[in-house]
């Protein structure tokens, strides 16, 4: 009989190590407190329209970590991705086309051509280093090569990591800027394109992952909410849900932030100061504002607009131009985002102020914008990534997959060992878990 492994949460993180541990033959249940699948990619429908949280889109397209589980699996078809690829920024000189490759940078209008050259200089040995070596930049934020640029570059820098990672430059660590570059380089098996899926909402990737763990003999059980993990002797005993059901079990794998679960789910004994210490440290996340607004008419063709230089808003896109299932075709739906303090995120006067901005810059960009309006819906995020990509906090120094005085105790997620971005990077953490979960189920049957 094999051994029944417990997961907690059904985010990416939770169906993507289900998924793969179901495929050879595990039998898996996943507790999850909300009532659906996808946890922060979670979607709703409002109004008609299919609502992410946010602003949601999949980095590096067939390259990422999602796809690479999807084709372990075999499903892989089951995603329709439509391609994210008509990207521009926005200054005050106009729309400038987002570039993908060297000859793009060389034609950047937003810089001038001697920036473009200097740009090149700094990006290309990044991209053709090893991801080895970058770990050697962990440490240092990627202002340290930006302040060497030009006022305009640096502007360019900043939206490029509101694009890549929701966040400024100054929370950025350069190895992770570097792996992301690597990454994005076609000549390196990379690509910098991003997808969305075809039929809307982002929370289509979490539902297939949901009919692959139940097609393999997985649970899933939905308002289930774990209150505690049970440890005796160093080893998991068990779990207990919100209505104190006890289930036993020799394998747990937390997929909520580490943060959240050590402080929460485990008696107080289990974990020593410094170690909750450490962990509590990886308790730093981006907040933003991102409001949804619904227009009566396509106002722009282009996919994703960033806004460069001195403006709220930092990012906003047409999601409906990516993929118009999103909302009734007789409507526009357009995401406008920034990023806030986390207190931000709670004030509601703040909000309102920032909304309020954001439509005076649409406005100014484009007139037609105040009379096409039909409804808005702001929303605010304390939690978007559990980790900034913040230097000495990304890569290996987050929250281990495995401690090694629990036995049988597993963590996923993007809290978790793993690089990439978002979604990506709560995939890859399950890439680089499961081979241990095997090991431990091999030596505990
Ligand atoms: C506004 C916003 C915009 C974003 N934009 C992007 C983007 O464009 N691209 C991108 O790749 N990423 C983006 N992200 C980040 C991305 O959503 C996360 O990195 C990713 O979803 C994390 O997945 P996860 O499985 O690690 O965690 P989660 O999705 O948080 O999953 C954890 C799950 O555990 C459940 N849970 C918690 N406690 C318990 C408990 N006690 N018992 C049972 N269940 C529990 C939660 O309900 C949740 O479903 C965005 C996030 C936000 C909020």
């Amino acid at each position: 009989m094999r051994n029944r492994i417990h997961v907690i949460g059904a985010g990416v993180g939770g169906l993507t190590i289900g998924s793969l541990l179901a495929k050879n033959g595990h039998p898996v249940e996943i507790f999850e407190k909300m009532g659906k699948v996808g946890g922060r990619t979670a979607s709703t429908t409002f109004k008609n329209h299919i609502l992410d949280n946010g602003f949601h889109i999949m980095p590096f397209y067939k390259k990422s970590a999602i796809f690479e589980i999807l084709k372990k699996l075999n499903i892989e078809a089951n995603l329709n991705l439509a391609k994210v690829d008509n990207i521009a920024f926005y200054s005050d000189s106009g729309f400038h086309k987002y570039p993908k490759g060297i000859s793009d940078l060389l034609q950047l209008t937003l810089i001038p051509f001697s920036s473009r050259v200097k740009l090149l200089r700094i990006l290309l040995p990044m991209a053709f280093t090893s991801m080895k070596k970058t770990e050697e930049w962990d440490n240092l934020s990627l202002t340290e090569i930006t302040k060497k640029l030009d006022v305009n570059t640096n502007a360019f820098f900043e939206a490029v990591c509101m694009l890549a990672f929701a966040d400024t430059a100054d929370h950025i660590s350069l190895g992770e800027f570097a792996r992301t570059m690597i990454r994005a380089n076609p000549f390196k098996g990379g690509t910098s394109e991003f997808a969305y899926p075809s039929d809307g909402g982002y929370d289509a990737i979490s539902r297939i992952l949901q009919g692959f763990v139940e097609d393999n003999r997985g649970k899933i059980h939905l308002n289930s909410q774990i209150k505690r993990i049970i440890i005796k002797d160093s080893k998991v005993e068990g779990i207990i849900t919100q209505d104190g059901t006890f289930h036993h079990s020799k394998c747990v794998v937390i997929s909520l932030p580490a943060y959240q679960a050590i402080n929460n789910l485990f008696e107080d004994d289990v974990f020593d100061q410094e170690f909750i210490k450490k962990v509590n440290c990886l308790d730093k996340t981006t907040a933003v504002v991102e409001v949804h607004f619904a227009l009566n008419r396509k106002i722009d063709s282009k996919q994703i607009v960033f806004p460069v230089g001195d403006f709220t808003t930092k990012g906003f896109f047409f999601i409906s131009n990516i993929t118009p299932s999103v909302c009734p075709p007789w409507e526009h739906l357009m995401i406008a985002g920034t990023p806030v303090l986390p207190e931000e995120a709670e004030n509601q006067k703040k909000i309102k102020q920032i909304v309020e901005n954001m439509k005076n810059e649409l406005s100014s960009i484009y007139p037609d914008f105040e009379k096409s309006l039909l409804w808005e819906r702001p929303m605010a995020w304390k939690l978007v990534e559990s980790v900034v990509k913040e230097p000495g906090m990304v890569w290996k120094s987050k929250m281990p997959h495995q401690i090694s005085h629990v036995e049988g105790l597993f963590f996923v997620g993007d809290s978790t060992i793993s690089y990439g971005i978002g979604t990506d990077s709560a995939a890859h953490s399950s890439i680089l878990c499961h081979p241990k979960i095997e090991k431990f189920l091999q030596n505990s049957s």
